[in-house]
């Protein structure tokens, strides 16, 4: 596979060189030391760390569609290691040093963009929750800076600040957060883990396991069976529909979230913000269009498509904190499938099964998660335990009572 840089650009290009296919598409097997189910971002990432990590060479991603059209390609990129809970904050931080390091790791640019994230406070309350939270992140050496109204006016000038209907009262800003270009990185995965002997295997549906006893030791598909000595599965917000051919009651619940972006514009805003009052975010993609979303339709489905009140909801929320956009035009939106976990925090563990992991419960925050997801899942199948990152996040953790509730939330999916 050719290797991508500024010197095969200029000497293919002088001397008329093709590039080889960035995906090749291999024949199904019947036999992996390892299947992922699921052929998005994390699916992705945990075959290319397996590979890299724990030396394994006969690996299969399954992916019932084409990469990168899940959850990874229709999200709003927003990456950032905020938290306040020290479960949440180490993991997502190892992610985001990841991502720091992606594209050179991987020879793909994921266009990651760290533009910085800042959250708004709409209250006294609000500036001492997030003096809390950037203290909590401090204190694991996360940058985090606490502004006050003046900092925010400085940092983010296009802010409606005078006179507004939910008043400033300041932000918490992490600059290192930012975004990515979405489906890069499941492309960029994809390929580093072709280049190390992962079949990738699309168009093939995963529709039973394979049993010994309680063993999984394969998987029956589309394209026919195939055993493994391991199986995870990384299938997002299908996790429920799949976990129930194993009659397996998982504590998440498939809800829709939408997404939203305008026609291109000039470049106008350089952050990724949110707001406090509600629940929207939004940054302006390197093609121009404004990206942004809010709350979740809080109802269970799977399909991918949300209702107008959601609509209404974050058009209104942006226009109160940027009222020059009201002449922009919508050009698209829909939605993706959230496995929202009954904590706010995802499973990635070891499941009832032997033989089979679980990789699920991402709510609004896989995308930030995936290079940092793929490492210790691929370290959770490999060592058949946990890695020190991901080990307050198994599935044991709702009967033993030791959630990871950063929000203090309570066992509702919809509340995270
Ligand atoms: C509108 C929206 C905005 C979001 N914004 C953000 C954000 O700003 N920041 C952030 O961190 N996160 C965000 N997220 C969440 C993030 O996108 C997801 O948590 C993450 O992408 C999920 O992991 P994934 O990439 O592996 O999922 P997916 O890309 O959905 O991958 C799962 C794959 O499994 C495949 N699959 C399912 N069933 C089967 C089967 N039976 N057999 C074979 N394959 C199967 C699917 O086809 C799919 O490709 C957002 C999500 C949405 C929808």
């Amino acid at each position: 596979m050719s290797h991508y840089s500024a010197w095969q650009v200029f000497y293919r290009g002088l001397f008329g060189k093709k590039w080889s296919p960035a995906l090749t598409y291999p024949e199904l097997q019947s036999r992996y030391d390892v299947i992922i189910i699921g052929g998005g971002g994390h699916g992705l990432a945990t075959a290319y760390y397996l590979a890299k990590n724990h030396g394994y060479r006969k690996i299969a991603v399954i992916e019932k569609g084409a990469i990168g059209l899940g959850n990874v390609g229709r999200n709003t990129t927003i990456i950032r290691s905020n938290y306040m809970l020290p479960e949440n904050n180490r993991f997502y931080e190892k992610s985001l040093q990841l991502w720091e390091s992606l594209s050179q790791e991987i020879n793909y640019n994921v266009m990651f963009s760290q533009r910085g994230v800042l959250n708004l406070a709409h209250s006294d309350a609000q500036m001492d929750a997030f003096a809390r939270r950037g203290n909590a992140m401090r204190l694991q050496d996360i940058d985090a800076k606490l502004l006050n109204p003046e900092q925010v006016k400085a940092y983010l000038p296009q802010l409606a600040m005078d006179d507004v209907r939910f008043p400033i009262y300041g932000g918490l800003v992490q600059t290192r957060g930012g975004t990515a270009r979405h489906d890069a990185v499941a492309w960029g995965f994809a390929r580093a883990a072709l280049t190390m002997g992962v079949d990738i295997i699309q168009h093939c549906e995963v529709k039973d396991f394979v049993m010994q006893g309680d063993r999984v030791v394969g998987i029956e598909t589309t394209k026919g069976r195939v055993l493994a000595d391991k199986i995870g599965m990384a299938v997002a917000g299908s996790t429920s529909l799949l976990a129930n051919k194993l009659k397996l009651k998982l504590p998440i619940e498939s809800m829709p979230l939408q997404a939203f972006v305008t026609e291109a514009i000039k470049p106008v805003l350089n952050r990724v913000v949110t707001f406090g009052a509600g629940h929207f975010y939004i940054s302006q993609s390197d093609k121009g269009s404004l990206v942004f979303g809010g709350n979740l339709d809080t109802y269970n489905s799977y399909a991918q498509r949300g209702n107008l009140p959601v609509v209404d909801e974050v058009i209104t929320e942006c226009l109160a904190l940027f009222p020059q956009f009201a002449k922009l035009r919508l050009l698209r939106s829909w939605a993706g499938i959230m496995d929202m976990s009954m904590d706010g925090t995802p499973i990635i563990s070891a499941s009832p099964y032997e033989g089979l992991y679980l990789n699920c419960g991402w709510c609004y925050g896989g995308f930030k998660a995936v290079p940092g997801s793929g490492f210790v899942f691929a370290h959770t199948i490999a060592n058949g335990k946990p890695h020190q990152l991901n080990a307050a996040m198994g599935l044991e953790r709702f009967s033993t009572g030791n959630i990871v509730d950063e929000k203090g939330a309570g066992p509702y999916p919809k509340a995270h």
